[in-house]
């Protein structure tokens, strides 16, 4: 529990200013969010945000809560959310793909039998043979002929990132929490296991409790607290492109299995594009995010225009109208970080993917930890005390 110092939460993303709301509306005490930047101007920005209950048991409980709040502010006349159901396409153009695509439906039906099914996610997913294809979705511009098969899951949107962060910092500022954009936290202060001040542009001040929401900074404020994390990056370009014919129909999220790129038509026509490294958090590495440029690396934008003019092949070119690259955190089982840490006063949010989704229920989580002492529900998933390397460290 917070003493003298209030609360200090590092970073202005979506994470940051949901974990800012949830503390100021349980207490009285000051809450700060330092923000070195714009106010979800980083990852937040850059996201495609989309919303599904795919992840293990953790990520669907605590996505039920997401979805709770985000109905909240869809329902507000100040958030502009923009919700689009899309669904989810994942296809696959070679044999073997499309044999493990079918491998992983049979296998979720297989746990769904023998789970609670109050506490899994249930919404269909189903193995459609290219045949079966445009009986399935609405899919005008997609050349069936080179797929070998795919999953849909109809129960998939996305939102405007930006804006549910924003709207977060609003409800936030309401409970009274204070944020301080362009301002950097630059030095954490624990002496004998316990937190006990922080710098901020570099001045000194007490506190007893200190938050990182740094998105893929986190690694580097933890350290600074002596925690090391166990987060590494990859890369997410994301490429906006502009038709040659216009697409005039919500087409579902694609993702192409064997080269990891994904497209997403937006309300305006465009088409957005990013790439997932295939590979595990083994493969993923440590950047500087502080060094990458928003240039989308020539190589992958080439082999990525090539898989969508393969799937897409009746629309003719794509211009590229913008590009930026957002910098991916990767945990081992692919679940946040989030809570307590062995210094005492030095709590961590830090996100594998899904943030945009899972941002409500870290919010709660964190209220629960440092104003109710209560480890919360979802402890045993999301602690940072679940992996061996960190208790090797500690
Ligand atoms: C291309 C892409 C697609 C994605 N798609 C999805 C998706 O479909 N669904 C989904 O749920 N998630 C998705 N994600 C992941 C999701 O966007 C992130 O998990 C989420 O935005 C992380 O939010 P954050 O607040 O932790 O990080 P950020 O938004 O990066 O916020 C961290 C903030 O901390 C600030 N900061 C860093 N260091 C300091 C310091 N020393 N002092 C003060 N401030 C500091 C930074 O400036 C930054 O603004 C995607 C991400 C990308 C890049």
């Amino acid at each position: 529990m917070s003493g003298r110092g209030g609360y200090h939460v590092v970073g202005g993303g979506i994470v940051g200013a949901s974990i800012a709301y949830h503390l100021g509306r349980r207490t009285d005490e000051a809450v700060h969010v330092y923000e070195k930047g714009e106010l979800a101007s980083e990852t937040t920005r850059k996201s495609l945000a989309f919303f599904g209950f795919y992840g293990d048991e953790t990520q669907y409980r605590m996505k039920r809560y997401g979805m709770e709040m985000y109905n909240d502010f869809l329902a507000s006349p100040r958030a502009d959310p923009g919700y689009i159901t899309t669904g989810l396409l994942s296809v696959s153009t070679t044999a073997e793909g499309a044999r493990a695509l079918r491998e992983e439906v049979t296998e979720r039906e297989d746990r769904l039998a023998e789970a609670d099914r109050t506490n899994v996610d249930t919404s269909p997913v189903d193995f459609v043979a290219p045949e079966e294809l445009e009986r399935s979705a609405v899919l005008p511009f997609l050349d069936t002929d080179v797929v070998t098969g795919s999953v849909f899951r109809p129960q998939v949107g996305y939102l405007r990132p930006r804006e549910m962060a924003l709207e977060f910092v609003e409800r936030a500022r309401d409970e009274g929490v204070v944020f301080h954009d362009h301002t950097a936290v630059t030095d954490l202060t624990v002496e004998d296991g316990v937190l006990s001040g922080l710098s901020v542009d570099g001045e000194w001040r007490p506190a007893d409790d200190v938050i990182s929401a740094a998105g893929p900074w986190n690694p580097r404020i933890a350290a600074m607290a002596g925690v090391d994390l166990p987060v590494k990056h990859t890369l997410a370009p994301v490429l906006e492109l502009e038709p040659s014919e216009p697409i005039p129909y919500t087409l579902p999220w694609i993702t192409h299995r064997e080269s990891g790129f994904s497209i997403r038509r937006n309300v305006d026509g465009r088409v957005l594009m990013t790439n997932h490294p295939p590979g595990g958090h083994e493969d993923a590495t440590e950047y500087d995010p502080d060094t990458i440029d928003d240039s989308f690396p020539p190589d992958l934008r080439r082999r990525g225009l090539e898989v969508l003019e393969s799937l897409l092949p009746t629309v003719e070119t794509f211009d590229v109208v913008d590009e930026r690259v957002g910098v991916r955190s990767s945990t081992p089982d692919k679940n946040p970080v989030v809570g307590w840490t062995h210094v005492d006063g030095f709590s961590v949010a830090a996100f594998s993917t899904s943030g945009i989704q899972l941002a409500p229920a870290t919010g709660k989580v964190l209220a629960s930890q440092l104003i109710d002492d209560d480890p919360s529900e979802f402890y045993e998933g999301l602690s940072i005390s679940r992996f061996e390397s960190y208790e090797d460290h500690r």
